[in-house]
Formats: structure tokens, sequence, C-alpha cells
């Protein structure tokens, strides 16, 4: 998680490019940025209603955040909207929250990115998406509700309530069955395991997994869905896992079979896939303040009512479609066209400077393909350095892909699980070459005829001194046996 995949290529080139828009005309002037006018407002709205002592500040922070992931796209978002959408909250309680430590050590080992189900009050910040059963909750920012939510190519955590355990079992079946590398870590009750067929990571019995720390886990268990892409995609470290979750709690207890299918494998050396919510994306998702963003793409757009106030009706709109541009034009080279009308009407010869500009962005556009190149170029590798290591298939196994084993790419070293073969090759540990008798004689120094010719043998070492001691003797008598020997 702690890679960043392109973003760092992309903050470079914004960097240089805002750095030459700033020299432009315009771009002087200090807009607020849409997002920060909005949240002040919503956030002014809802302290001044009833039921606002029932929220802390930090937590109307990040309900307006929410408020504003959900509402952004839309060209007018209702200033009452969001006191309104509070006022639905007052009245619902929910269940008790889990432990953070426990959730970071779950999110940072599994590289989980959504949470199946939470709620608008109490969604852990360390997962890029949540989930909430409550459709009413997509105003806060919910991606729905876990069982209707597309989520393959995501790793879930879910932790169903009780009414839902068989459907959120059946959609996880559903959801590891697809290509894309997919992961679901469900929290169930132990009971439940003859209900499913996923591998049981922990039983957590009486360990503390809420907030609340008096609270103790009811008879729960820690169990994995994953299809073999995923194991791959996004490699668990499993030593560093179970000791992080035995020092977490020592009442928590990992089934021995989980523990030795883990072991007998040969894990694989790179880094999951890269998480959302680092730094760079971060920064980058944040609204600039300037009139200018159409060299940011993940940034929301600047709008037609911020300009207004500070510029002239004509260049607002000229400003909002220099902002609509395509950012894979500008990575191209090519700059909005009305970008060149606007500067010429105010700086004349605005040519070098869009020469300057086009450039920058097209050599930051090279590198951030580049980069694209390599990371493709090392995982393909990567893979096909797995395939080479496996033993070719026998004559029978031509359906390799309908293996379903999560195992199935990591190479099996030992069998340490005692499992039942299956038809795949994958559950056969890979035997070492057979041991082959040497020749005993391979051992001995090779004796040749003119190794025995001492006579013509040079008797001083060209190694001097710093010869070994045994050596340095047999030299010494080899030299007495010389000055002895009288031919007749
Ligand atoms: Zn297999």
């Amino acid at each position: 998680m702690g890679l960043s995949g392109l973003a760092k290529e992309q903050i470079q080139l914004q960097t240089q490019v805002n750095k030459i828009l700033q020299t432009l005309p315009f771009s002087l002037s200090n807009l607020q940025s849409r997002e920060s006018k909005h949240r002040e407002v919503w956030f002014r709205l809802a302290k001044k209603t009833d039921f606002a002592s029932r929220f802390s500040d930090a937590c109307l922070n990040s309900l307006t955040l929410g408020f504003w992931d959900a509402n952004k796209h839309k060209p007018f978002i209702p200033t009452r909207g969001f006191s309104m959408a509070l006022l639905k909250l007052v009245e619902k309680s929910y269940p008790p929250t889990l432990c953070p430590e426990f959730l970071t050590i779950l999110i940072e080992s599994f590289s989980l990115n959504v949470e199946g189900y939470a709620n608008p009050l109490h969604h852990f910040s360390g997962f890029e998406h949540w989930c909430s059963p409550n459709p009413e909750d997509r105003i806060f920012g919910a991606l729905g509700s876990y069982l209707d939510s597309d989520l393959s190519g995501k790793n879930s955590f879910v932790f169903p309530d009780h009414e839902s355990l068989p459907q959120a079992i059946l959609k996880t079946n559903t959801l590891i069955e697809s290509p894309a590398p997919t992961r679901v870590l469900l929290l169930l009750p132990t009971a439940t395991t003859a209900e499913h067929k996923f591998l049981v990571i922990a039983h957590i019995s009486g360990c503390p997994i809420y907030s609340e720390r008096e609270l103790r886990s009811p008879d729960l268990s820690l169990v994995l869905a994953l299809n073999k892409e995923s194991m791959i995609y996004d490699p668990i470290d499993w030593a560093l896992l179970s000791t992080r979750l035995k020092g977490w709690s020592e009442l928590l207890r990992i089934p021995a079979l989980t523990d030795s299918l883990f072991r007998e494998r040969i894990p694989v050396n790179w880094d999951p896939r890269a998480s959302c919510l680092n730094l760079f994306t971060r920064q980058m998702k944040q609204d600039a303040i300037g009139c200018f963003n159409f060299h940011r793409p993940l940034s929301s757009p600047v709008d037609r009512q911020q300009l207004r106030p500070c510029f002239p009706s004509s260049t607002t709109t000229t400003l909002t479609s220099i902002n609509k541009h395509k950012f894979s034009f500008s990575v191209l080279g090519i700059l909005p066209n009305q970008l060149r009308k606007l500067l010429r009407l105010v700086m004349g010869d605005c040519e070098p400077i869009l020469d300057h500009l086009s450039k920058t962005f097209f050599w930051g556009g090279y590198n951030i393909w580049k980069a694209r190149k390599r990371l493709a170029k090392q995982q393909w590798e990567r893979l096909q350095n797995m395939q080479q290591k496996r033993k070719p298939k026998r004559k029978g196994d031509k359906n390799e892909s309908a293996c379903k084993n999560p195992f199935h790419y990591l190479l099996k070293a030992s069998d340490l699980s005692r499992q039942r073969l299956t038809r795949c090759p994958c559950s056969k540990a890979e035997t070492k070459p057979k041991f082959v008798e040497t020749d005993l004689r391979a051992f001995m120094r090779k004796v040749g005829p003119d190794a025995l010719d001492r006579k013509h043998t040079a008797p001083v070492s060209s190694l001097g001194g710093q010869e070994i001691d045994g050596l340095a003797q047999t030299r010494k008598a080899d030299l007495i046996r010389v000055s002895h020997f009288h031919p007749p």
C-alpha cells in the first residue's frame, strides 16, 4: 500500500504546469475552491440547527466531506440539502464501532479498500469507499448496499448483521467468481463455517474488537474469500500478518490448517496494488486555488459560478471551456484553443509561453507513459517467471484456469497441510531433483603425470610469504628432497 502507482509522475507534471500557469494573467485572482465554499456553508447552517449538538465538529466535518463527494458532479447543490439529510440521521441508532487498531491491521495486511457494512457516522477513514445497507446513505457518499454494488476488482471488509448473513455469503461467492483480483474479508459467527468454503484466518472470540474496550467479541471468526488472481496481485505477508494478529490480542487463535496452507507456499516478493489514499493522489484530488484546472483531472472543475464575481461574462465563458479541455489531449501537447485566444487579447504575442507549456505537458505525459510501461513490463515478467518455475502440465491438465484454489499461482514447496490432491498440478508439492550418487573419484584431486614429476617442478612458490603454513611446509620438504637427490 505504500506504493503510489503513477501518481508521482502525475504530480510532477502538475507542479511544472502550475508554475507556468501562475505566470499567466488571470491566474492571480484568488478563487475560493467550490468544495471549501460549499462545505463551509453547510457546516455553518448545520451548526444553527437544534440537533447540531448531537454531532461533534469532527463528525460534521467528515459528513460534509462525504456529502460533497456524493454531490460534487451536480451543477447546483441546494444549500439546505445537507441539513435536511442530517436531520434523518438523528433518529437512527447504529451498532458499536470496531476498534481502529484492529481495522488498521486488517487494512494493511489484506490491502482492503471497501468497508462493506458502514453508516454515515461511523465509516472508518482507512477505507477508500464504504457501503451501507440503507439506500438513503448514498447522499453521504455510500457506494450503495454491499449486496447490490459491483465490488469485483476490489478488496472489501464485511461485517454483516445477522439478518443479511446468508445473502452476504452468497454475494461473496458471486464476487470471487470474477476474473478481476477480488477478495472479501468477513467477520462471521464461528458457527457459520459449515455454510461456506472460505479460508478461516482466525477465531477471535473474546478479543477487544470494539472501540469500547470493555465490550468483548462474541463467538466470531475472521474469514477470507478470494480468487487466485487476488492472491497474486495483492500478496499477503503471512509471517507479518500472523505476528501482528497474535500481538494484538492473546485470545486470538489461528487454525493450524490455515497456517500450514500459507507456510507451504513460496510467497511472491512484490508489493500489493497502490491505494488511492496515498499522499500524492490525495494532493491531486484537492481543489486548487486558481482559475485554471485543466491540468488537474482529479480535482473538481472550476465552474462558472465561482468565476463570475471575478471576471467579465465573456472571460468566464472562455475560462469555463478551457477547464473542460481533456487531459489526454493536453499530455499530447495539444492545448485548448480558447487559451490562445484569451492570451492573445491580453499579452499580444503569447506563442513562446504556449510553446513552453505544450512541451512541458508533452514531456510530462511521456514520463507518465514511460512509468506505466515499466510497471506493466515488470508485472508481465513476474508472471512469466512464475509460469516458468511451474512444471509443464500433464497431457490431461489442459483446463488449468478452471482451478479455484486461491493458492493456485503460488509454488507449493512442501506438503504441510496434508490436503487431498486435486486434478490441478498446483496441489502437488514441487519435488526437489533426485540426488544422483556421484562417482567417488570426482572428489579426488586430479593427479596427472606432470604433478608427480617433482624434478621439473618450480621449487620456490610465487606466493612468497603469503602462503598458508601447510603449503609452505610441503614446499620446504620438496626443496630438501631436491637438494639431496643425486642422479646416477
Ligand atoms: Zn490450481
